[in-house]
Parts: C-alpha cells; sequence; structure tokens
C-alpha cells in the first residue's frame, strides 16, 4: 500500500515504478525561479505557485508532480524587474534547458509517456519549448515516439471575464504583473505567513520605452522590484485565481492526455 501522495519524490521506488510504467500517469513538472518578488514577499513566489496549481491538477486528473526547478532563466528588467537585482538567482539559458532535457529524458526512461510542464517565471518560456524540443528529439534517436508534452503558464488560463473582475480599474498586461495583484493574490489565499503586505509599495508601472538596453539601466525599474502596484491584492482574488486557472489547466490535460 502506497502513500497517498501526488509529489512523485514522496514515493518509495517501487510504488512510483507501478504508477509510471505504462506511461498512463501523467507526470507534472513545475518550473519557477529565485526572483525577488518586491519588499512584501519571498523570493520562491515562482516556485510555490506553480508548485501548488500542480498539486491541485494533479490530484484532480490522477498524475504526479515532479520536485520543481527551483532556479530559472534570468530576470528581464519589462517582466522581472532585471537581472542585476539583489537576490535573484538565475541559470543561463543553455544551462536550463540542458537540465530539463535531462529531466524529461529520464522520466521518458521510467516509462513517462505524457508530461506536462507548469511553468511560474515568464522568461523561461522559450527556454522550456528548446528543452522539450531537444528531449524529443533525442528519444525519437532511441526509438521512443510516443511522448506527448503540454507545456503551459498558469496565468494565461486567466480569462477575460475574470480579468475585469480582478482588475475593475483596467489591467496593465501579465508582464507588468511581477508582484502585483496576480501574484501577490494567489500568496495571500496559499501562504499568507509569507506575505507582508504591509511592506508592499504602492506605485504607479513604469512605463518602459519600446526597446531594451545592456547593461539595463537600473533607473528604469521601480525602486521596489515589483512592476506593478499589489495595492489591490487580496485572498477572496487568490482564491478565485486558483479555481479559474486550477479548471482551466484540468480541462486542457483531460483534453490532450485522455485522462479523466
Ligand atoms: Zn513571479
Ligand atoms: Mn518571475
Amino acid at each position: 500500500m502506497s502513500r497517498q501522495t501526488p509529489f512523485a519524490a514522496e514515493l518509495a521506488w517501487p510504488d512510483y515504478d507501478r504508477r509510471v510504467r505504462g506511461g498512463a500517469t501523467p507526470i507534472l513538472i513545475p518550473i519557477g525561479s529565485m526572483e525577488q518578488h518586491g519588499h512584501h514577499m519571498p523570493m520562491h513566489v515562482d516556485v510555490l505557485l506553480p508548485t501548488e496549481f500542480a498539486r491541485r491538477v494533479a490530484e484532480a486528473v490522477g498524475a504526479l508532480v515532479a520536485p520543481p526547478f527551483t532556479y530559472g532563466y534570468k530576470s528581464h528588467q519589462k517582466s522581472g524587474g532585471g537581472n542585476h537585482l539583489p537576490g535573484t538567482t538565475s541559470l543561463d539559458g543553455a544551462t536550463l534547458v540542458s537540465a530539463l532535457r535531462d529531466v524529461i529524458k529520464e522520466f521518458a526512461r521510467h516509462g513517462v509517456r505524457r508530461i506536462c510542464l507548469v511553468n511560474g517565471h515568464f522568461e523561461n518560456s522559450w527556454f522550456i519549448v528548446e528543452g522539450i524540443d531537444l528531449a524529443l528529439r533525442e528519444l525519437r534517436w532511441d526509438g521512443i515516439d510516443d511522448m506527448k508534452i503540454v507545456v503551459l503558464s498558469y496565468w494565461d488560463f486567466v480569462d477575460a471575464a475574470t480579468i475585469a473582475r480582478l482588475y475593475p480599474n483596467g489591467f496593465t498586461g501579465w508582464d507588468l504583473e511581477h508582484g502585483g495583484v496576480l501574484e501577490t493574490s494567489l500568496m495571500m489565499a496559499l501562504h499568507p505567513e509569507l506575505v507582508e503586505i504591509e511592506r508592499a509599495i504602492d506605485h504607479e508601472p513604469p512605463s518602459f520605452p519600446p526597446y531594451d538596453v545592456y547593461p539595463v539601466k537600473p533607473e528604469w525599474t521601480p525602486p521596489s522590484g515589483t512592476l506593478s502596484s499589489p495595492r489591490e491584492a487580496s485572498p477572496e482574488k487568490g482564491e478565485i485565481l486558483l479555481e479559474v486557472c486550477t479548471g482551466g489547466i484540468v480541462n486542457a490535460l483531460r483534453a490532450e492526455f485522455s485522462v479523466t
């Protein structure tokens, strides 16, 4: 009798083996970053949130959750404040691509044939795609051609009606949401002990020019490190986001993986 946990690494290997060998059990891999998230939240927001979405989705569809990627690609100034900021600790793109390719191929070796990458850090996006592409190519060389991989970022499941409910005064776009209403509300709902909302700094979103400069110009990033104000965040908004995004991801996996 194996323990009831959705977390793959909490299982003993014979129990894990029994679950995945035939290829029917999907594996969800959360991918985040260690990145500053303003004065009011810890630096592992981008890990904690996709891990919790993965856990909820895994419970719903009978999948397993792999240990998360806790470091990600370098923070971009216009979507994460920038990689020059204290605490933000990032991988080179090639490192992330290689690590992800390795892990996908290891799960394939165990028998896994359905993988979902649950992204929590915008800058990872294309490196995830590259890691998948290299893994699938090498698996084909090994004669494995029945692997299917879904890649998603949880915020893409927030529909227009939900955006209107969450941002009654206007929505600035997901790129400027760094440390703002979305992430802060989810953290307030899930990990209130890790949020110090009284330390949040209220500010207008920065207006970046339509180009980038390297080395970055630190003065472009608001001193708080956030890109929009978390002032309107609330645990109630977090619960709405949890429901909408979890439901959307569950539907996606039911459609793509024929799970129930
Ligand atoms: Zn974040
Ligand atoms: Mn991020």
